[in-house]
C-alpha cells in the first residue's frame, strides 16, 4: 500500500487549492444568497483539467484517475461546495458515456464536456421516487427510428447550463433505458430552479419532457440496461461525494480553528479552552478517518475492483462524518456562527445533502449490510 502522494498528485492538490483560494473563496458567499450558476468557474474548471482526471487522454482528459478526481473536488469543496460538487455531478454523465456509449457517442460529448465547454446533467429523479428505480413513470416508447420520451423528472442538477442530458425511462418491455437527449429538442422544457437549502447554485430544476424526439442512436447502453448505467455511474457519483464531504468537514475545521485562535474568552484565546480543543481533536479524527477512506476507495476504482459496497461505505460514512463535524464547527462558533454574518451557517446547510443525494443513507446501509450477509469470505 503507498500513501504517498506521487508528482501528479500533488500538482492535482496544489491547483484546485490555489484554485479555491483565489477563484472561489471571494465568490462562495454571493454565490449562496443569489442562488447563482457559477458558469465562468465552471468553465475554469474545465480549462484546469478538473473535469478530466478521471477520463481517458483521447478524449482530453489526463487520465490520472479517480483519486486526482476525489482530491480536486476536496480541496474545492473544502472553500465552496456548490462549486466542487459540479465536478462530481458532471462525472455522472460522463462516467454513463464511457463505459456505455458507442464510439461515435464517446466522441460527440466527452472532448467537450472534459474541457468544460459543455456541461451534462443526470435526470433519474422524479417525483415519486428518487430511490427506487422500478418506480420511475417517463416513458420511452419506440417509434420508427425514434423514441418519444415523455414524463417528468426533478432535481436535474445543473440543466440550464448542459448540453446533454441522460434521461432514465420505461421503454415499451417495462425496462428502464437510459438516453442521451440534447436538452435543446423540441419538448424539453426546463422550469425554475428550486430554491434549496443548501448547494445554493447548482440550479436543480425540475424538468418536463414533453413527447422529445430522439433518434434510436441516443440509447445509452442496450435496451433495458439503464440500471446498470445508473449503478455504474453513482459509483463514481458517491466517491465525488464522499470527497465533498471530507472537503466541508476540512473548511468547517479551518473556520473553526481560525474563529478560536481570533475569540478570548476570559481574557485567553479559546484555543485555551480543554472543550475547544476537544472539539478540534474530535473534528480532525474523524476528518482524517474519512479522507483516507474516500482515498482508499478512489484507489479501488483505479484498480478496477470498486463494489457498490466499498462506494456506499465512503459516502455512507463521510456524509454522517461532514454533518457531525459542521455540528461542532457550529458549536465552536456559537451563536455568530448561527447568524448569516459569519460563513459556517453555510457550510452547516450544504452539508446535509451529502447524506441524501445519490442514494439516501438509509438505503446505503442497507446495500452494505446487505452484502456483508451474501459474503461468504471473512470480513478482513
Ligand atoms: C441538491 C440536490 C441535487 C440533486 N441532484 C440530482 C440530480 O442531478 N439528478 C437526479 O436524478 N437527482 C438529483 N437529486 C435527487 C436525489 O438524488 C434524490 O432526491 C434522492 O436520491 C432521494 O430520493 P427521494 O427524495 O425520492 O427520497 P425517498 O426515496 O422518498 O426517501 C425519503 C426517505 O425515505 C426513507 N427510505 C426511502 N427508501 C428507503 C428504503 N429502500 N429503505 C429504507 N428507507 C428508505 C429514507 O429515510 C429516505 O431518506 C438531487 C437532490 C438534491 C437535494
Amino acid at each position: 500500500m503507498n500513501f504517498d502522494f506521487n508528482d501528479a498528485e500533488q500538482d492535482v492538490i496544489k491547483t484546485a487549492r490555489d484554485f479555491a483560494a483565489t477563484k472561489v473563496k471571494t465568490r462562495a458567499r454571493e454565490i449562496d444568497e443569489k442562488n447563482q450558476f457559477p458558469s465562468d468557474l465552471a468553465r475554469e474548471m474545465g480549462r484546469l483539467g478538473f473535469f478530466g482526471q478521471h477520463m481517458p487522454e483521447e478524449y482530453g482528459g489526463t487520465g490520472l484517475g479517480y483519486k486526482s478526481y476525489v482530491l480536486a473536488i476536496e480541496q474545492i469543496c473544502a472553500v465552496s461546495m456548490t462549486v466542487g460538487a459540479i465536478i462530481a455531478i458532471n462525472a455522472l454523465t460522463q462516467e454513463s458515456i464511457l463505459r456505455f456509449g458507442t464510439a461515435e457517442q464517446k466522441q460527440r460529448y466527452l472532448p467537450a464536456l472534459v474541457a468544460g465547454e459543455s456541461l451534462s446533467t443526470f435526470a433519474f429523479t422524479e417525483g415519486q421516487t428518487g430511490s427506487d428505480p422500478r418506480a420511475i413513470t417517463t416513458t420511452a416508447v419506440p417509434e420508427g427510428d425514434e423514441y418519444v420520451i415523455s414524463g417528468e423528472k426533478t432535481f436535474a442538477s445543473l440543466a440550464p447550463s448542459a448540453s446533454v442530458a441522460a434521461i432514465f425511462a420505461k421503454d415499451d418491455s417495462g425496462r428502464v433505458s437510459a438516453f442521451l437527449v440534447d436538452p435543446g429538442s423540441d419538448g424539453f422544457v426546463i422550469e425554475k430552479e428550486l430554491e434549496t437549502m443548501g448547494i445554493r447554485g447548482e440550479d436543480v430544476c425540475p424538468v418536463r419532457l414533453d413527447h422529445v424526439r430522439v433518434p434510436r442512436s441516443s440509447l445509452l447502453g442496450e435496451p433495458g440496461q439503464g440500471y446498470n448505467v445508473l449503478l455504474t455511474a453513482i459509483n463514481v457519483g458517491q466517491i465525488g461525494i464522499a470527497a465533498e464531504a471530507v472537503g466541508i468537514a476540512t473548511g468547517a475545521l479551518r473556520m473553526s480553528l481560525d474563529y478560536a485562535r481570533n475569540r478570548t474568552v476570559r481574557e485567553r484565546p479559546m484555543t485555551e479552552l480543554p472543550t475547544i480543543q476537544s472539539l478540534l481533536g474530535e473534528m480532525c479524527a474523524r476528518t482524517e478517518a474519512a479522507r483516507w477512506l474516500t482515498y482508499r476507495t478512489a484507489d479501488l476504482k483505479d484498480k478496477g475492483r470498486l463494489s457498490g459496497k466499498d462506494s456506499a461505505t465512503a459516502k455512507l460514512f463521510a456524509s454522517q462524518m461532514a454533518n457531525e463535524v459542521v455540528d461542532m464547527a457550529m458549536q465552536i462558533h456559537g451563536s455568530y456562527g448561527y447568524t448569516k454574518e459569519l460563513e459556517i451557517e453555510r457550510l452547516y446547510r450544504d452539508a446535509k445533502v451529502t447524506q441524501i443525494y445519490e442514494v439516501v443513507s438509509e438505503v446505503q446501509r442497507l446495500i452494505i449490510g446487505g452484502s456483508l450477509a451474501r459474503e461468504s469470505s471473512s470480513l478482513h
